[in-house]
């Protein structure tokens, strides 16, 4: 049995526990990581193929507020399990699961799978936050790490420094905000919360509207304490009057076509990173194409790899791309400390049973 495998993009730990997708092989417990699109492949059937399905307590709720009508199940069924951070789960008595907080998106979670038998400790990190080193979260020690490949470049002079990202993007806002006409702010979840918040904070009297999508999650963002105000005090964009043209909109980027605004707005779209660019906002005329992320920087990888203690280091090419996940593993590897260390890396296989 080789422990860690990988399957039709989910991950699969000792054969038994899948995480993120589904295997061909009968699995005891799906554990979801957080509620990306790219990572809920067959989530809705996950509930009959396992005993359990574990999640954060705030991913859960997310896939409900967003997926309402095929969520239904989640309300009855007793085997889909909504965890606390750092709160061990016992599987049958031979796994022990717990999450931690990884800085990525509200719920998202590292996972560690512990063999009760062996001792053996396999930590996924799943997507990793920018500012899981400077938020100081627990990074539990493991044997095998599966670690996360959609880290930006190993090229230290395209790095992006996350806050200097939020200070440059609330920069180029504020320059923006005294023109009659409306800023539009496009961003994928993880990302546009975060700008949200900053931009209340900043820009206090500035109208705000959120899109459908953003206003769907309110009420989840607010009982994990983030401090969004009542979704019913941000206004609905479709209420906009005609006169009005100083506004911010704020939605994903699946949503920047639904609305029409009146007067030609400023679009701000935080893209993720580029790998080619070297600036932190690219300007084309009325849009800003901003360089903003909700993951790691190498330089945090490598420090939550050594955090992490682990001798051996899996590179999860599942949701990036091979090309990448091989330029970092070189990379990786050249490094003198984790040589001396004795810290070895691979890349994840795709793995076919008969
Ligand atoms: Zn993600
Ligand atoms: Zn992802």
């Amino acid at each position: 049995m080789d422990i860690v495998r990988s399957q039709n993009s989910s991950l699969l730990i000792f054969d038994e526990i899948v995480i993120d997708g589904e295997a061909d092989v009968p699995t005891i417990a799906r554990i979801q990581s957080h509620d990306h699109k790219d990572h809920m492949s067959k989530f809705f059937s996950s509930f009959t193929k396992n005993k359990y399905v574990i999640s954060h307590k705030a991913t859960i709720d997310l896939i409900k507020a967003f997926n309402p009508r095929k969520s239904r199940a989640l309300d009855f069924r007793t085997n889909i399990l909504p965890v606390d951070y750092k709160k061990p789960f016992d599987i049958e008595g031979k796994y022990l699961v717990t999450l931690y907080q990884n800085a990525h998106v509200l719920g998202s979670s590292q996972i560690l799978v512990q063999d009760l038998k062996s001792n053996l400790r396999v930590l996924y990190s799943s997507d990793i936050g920018p500012q899981i080193i400077e938020k100081k979260l627990t990074i539990p020690e493991c044997d095998i790490l599966i670690i996360d490949s959609t880290c930006g470049t190993t090229n230290p002079t395209k790095q992006k420094d996350y806050s200097e990202s939020l200070e440059q993007l609330m920069d180029t806002i504020g320059d923006n905000l005294s023109y009659d006409r409306p800023i539009q702010v496009s961003g994928h979840r993880g990302t546009i919360e975060k700008v949200i918040l900053e931009f209340m904070d900043k820009f206090k009297d500035h109208k705000i509207y959120l899109s459908k999508n953003i206003l769907a999650s309110i009420h989840v963002y607010r009982k994990f304490k983030w401090a969004f105000a009542p979704e019913e005090e941000y206004g609905m964009i479709e209420e906009v009057m005609l006169k009005d043209k100083k506004y911010a909109y704020f939605c994903n980027p699946n949503e920047t076509e639904n609305f029409n605004h009146q007067y030609d707005p400023l679009y701000f779209r935080l893209s993720g990173f580029n790998s080619l660019a070297t600036e932190y906002i690219r300007r084309n005329e009325d849009i800003f194409d901003c360089f903003f992320t909700a993951h790691a920087s190498y330089e945090t990888t490598i420090e939550y790899i050594k955090k992490s203690k682990a001798k051996r280091v899996i590179i999860d090419k599942i949701r990036g791309s091979e090309t990448r996940a091989c330029s970092l593993k070189d990379s990786l590897s050249e490094r003198k400390d984790f040589e001396e260390l004795g810290v070895k890396f691979e890349v994840l296989k795709e793995t076919k049973f008969k």
